[in-house]
């Protein structure tokens, strides 16, 4: 059993010619909507890699509450912890892209930000059911930390994907089982600068801290990984990447799912590798992320 506590968002997405200078106004956009926010991606994808997935996260006062809760439930996601937030609207993500791929985005957390300590303090037999709590960094840092907490007194596992990259307090990461996070991330809370060969150093700190797996996500580069015992590092699977958005969240979700019942091993990082890996062969967030049958059928050819 996996839950996830974190964000839900819209994302609004303009295609443009070019991104908008102040006061201009471009005409020609083609506009897209789709569901994302870390949480959401990570909860879809742990429950269409085969999970058992509990979705925590705070909705807004506008008609996308039922949309997204409709859409989570045809995931197959448990939504009865879904908190109804009347005073903002759902998370949403204005994005413009234009035709170079350049980028340019505005996120409104809304209900986002009312996920609180509080709630989480109500809702505290779903963590005693839980195998692992997965959480990422866009609902408040007093709910993650409270939640992970809770969690770990419980004996449960925490898989904490810093994202955002967010400076974590020693209490904090005593608690953490799995973190996961990119060369930036890993390089922000480690305070060592990257460099291709320093992934050992930044390892070693991460867990002088106090989280027991330090999982590096690596892009195209694949994904590395250390704890007290060993150290491995796996090349990405190689395909035609046309879209890495939702790639971590992909890789995060599957992580969950394989590490749920047993511990962290080479087995568990592959799949996730390979759930990721399909995901940047797509557009899209959630729309990116692979089911089960489609992972095992790309590992075996
Ligand atoms: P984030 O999107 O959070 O920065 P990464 O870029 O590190 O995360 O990507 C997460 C994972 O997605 C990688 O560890 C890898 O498994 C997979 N991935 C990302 N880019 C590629 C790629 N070009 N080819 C194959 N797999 C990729």
């Amino acid at each position: 059993r996996i839950v996830v506590v974190g964000s839900s968002n819209i994302d609004m997405v303009a295609q443009v010619s070019h991104i908008p200078a102040p006061g201009e106004t471009v005409g020609n956009a083609r506009f897209i909507q789709s569901f994302g926010g870390k949480g959401a991606n990570q909860a879809v994808a742990a429950a269409r890699l085969g999970g058992s997935v509990t979705f925590v996260t705070a909705l807004g006062n506008d008609m996308y509450a039922d949309i997204l809760k409709k859409h989570f439930t045809e995931e197959g996601i448990n939504t009865n912890y879904i908190i109804d937030d009347s005073h903002h609207p759902t998370g949403t993500a204005l994005i413009y892209v234009a035709n170079s791929g350049e980028n340019c985005i505005a996120v409104a957390p809304g209900a986002n930000y009312s996920l609180l300590p509080e709630s989480i303090t109500q809702f505290s037999e779903i963590i005693e059911e839980a195998d692992i709590v997965v959480m990422q960094a866009e609902i408040p840092y007093e709910t993650i930390k409270k939640t992970a907490l809770l969690a770990k007194q419980k004996g449960k596992k925490v898989l904490f994907n810093p994202a955002p990259a967010c400076l974590i307090d020693e209490e904090l990461m005593t608690t953490i089982d799995i973190l996961v996070v990119n060369e930036l991330e890993a390089s922000f809370i480690s305070g060592i600068e990257y460099t291709e060969n320093n992934l050992d150093d930044i390892a070693q700190a991460l867990l002088r801290s106090g989280a027991r797996n330090i999982v590096i996500t690596l892009g195209s580069q694949g994904v590395y990984m250390m704890n007290e015992r060993e150290t491995i590092q796996l090349p990405s699977f190689k395909v035609k990447a046309i879209d890495t958005v939702a790639a971590g969240d992909t890789f995060c979700g599957a992580l969950a799912v394989t590490c749920s019942q047993k511990g962290i091993s080479r087995e568990a990082l592959s799949f996730a590798n390979a759930a990721a890996a399909i995901a940047v062969t797509r557009l899209g967030a959630q729309s990116s992320i692979p089911t089960l049958v489609e992972v095992n059928a790309f590992i075996q050819t």
